[in-house]
């Protein structure tokens, strides 16, 4: 069960409430969030909820019995909205688009995306600078160089940036030019990363595994969430399957489940999700139609040419058009 505390509740005081509960049999975590303090007991179901809620210092008690709990939808209803600042938001309702490169390459590329993004309304920015490759001679991104470019580029139009974070030991660098860390399908499970993840202040963007199910991806949320950062955005980017006519197989299902299980928004990749760039927008609004918060999609103005992923990335035309016809699909639907 999952018992939130009352605001300013004091370390005295907590420490009576954790043996009380204890008391019932029942092991008890603490989890001090940025936002809020929770307790996640866990053990037995014969044990009345109402005999915990009477205690000093609980302001609620909820009976989870998922196996993740603070990401959970049964004890928090209201979808969680994650603020970018300068009214940058995501999970309130509308559908937000995170448009970029696969890859950050050049002062020149940076500028003509931020520029079309810019011109078609679109606020968040993808672009990776640590790049994981299944090839080790492949290009693995700019670094912290192509991460200053976007700050020095794109931020003065108003851009907020996602990008891929690999390792735990990069946040202290990566930090001041990130807006949302982004975790790859090859990191979904590095729990060492997601609990690092976990004490910072800036929004994750955790993508599925992919090999990975859907409670396996809320556990890993439940990671983050449990080290103090409540700001979990979770991305269905397609999954391995015995199908070989595409890259992955986007799982549309994983949309209306999600949305049913969890408080955090939901994040469609069609890019990954499909690999192949003429079904690109195919898939992105079957994502608007399931429900998704939003979408993450690869996008270039020469997608021949760019340096990783060319061949799931849309052109300026391309990108019009599918931006066109999302939002209407999205009127259509919401
Ligand atoms: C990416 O977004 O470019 C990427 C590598 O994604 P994924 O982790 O889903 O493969
Ligand atoms: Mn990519």
């Amino acid at each position: 069960m999952i018992i939130q505390c009352v605001d300013g509740i004091q370390p005295k005081e907590l420490e009576n409430l954790c043996r009380q509960i204890a008391a019932f049999g029942l092991k008890v975590t603490e989890v001090k969030t940025q936002i809020n303090f929770y307790l996640i007991a866990l053990g037995s179901y014969e044990v009345d909820i109402r005999r915990i809620g009477s205690l000093f210092g609980v302001r609620d008690v909820h009976r989870v019995s998922d196996a993740y709990k603070l990401v959970s939808r049964k004890w928090k209803v209201a979808p969680t909205v994650i603020d970018l600042g300068d009214g940058v938001n995501i999970g309130t309702g509308d559908f937000s688009f995170m448009l970029g490169p696969c890859s950050l390459e050049s002062e020149k590329q940076i500028e003509s995306v931020a520029k079309f993004l810019v011109a078609n309304g679109v606020r968040i920015m993808r672009g990776g600078a640590f790049k994981p490759r299944t090839s080790p001679y492949a290009f693995r991104g700019l670094g912290i160089e192509g991460l200053q470019m976007f700050a020095d580029i794109a931020r003065p139009m108003g851009l907020k940036l996602t990008t891929e974070i690999m390792d735990a030991a990069q946040i202290e660098a990566m930090y001041p030019y990130v807006d949302v860390f982004q975790v790859g399908t090859r990191n979904s499970q590095n729990f060492t990363l997601l609990d690092e993840l976990g004490k910072i202040d800036k929004p994750v963007l955790l993508k599925r595994g992919m090999s990975g199910t859907i409670e396996e991806l809320l556990q890993s949320a439940e990671y983050i969430f449990m080290k103090g950062n409540e700001q979990i955005l979770l991305c269905e980017r397609g999954i391995r399957t015995f199908e070989k006519s595409y890259r992955n197989t986007f799982d549309i299902n994983a949309i209306p489940v999600l949305k049913e299980k969890t408080h955090l928004p939901v994040i469609v990749d069609p890019s990954h999700g499909v690999g192949i760039r003429r079904y690109v927008e195919s898939i992105a609004l079957a994502g608007v139609v399931a429900g998704a918060d939003g979408a993450i999609i690869e996008i270039h103005e020469t997608p021949e040419k760019a340096a990783s992923d060319g061949d799931q990335t849309l052109n300026f035309d391309e990108t019009e058009k599918l931006l066109k016809k999302a939002r209407s699909v999205f009127q259509a639907v919401k």
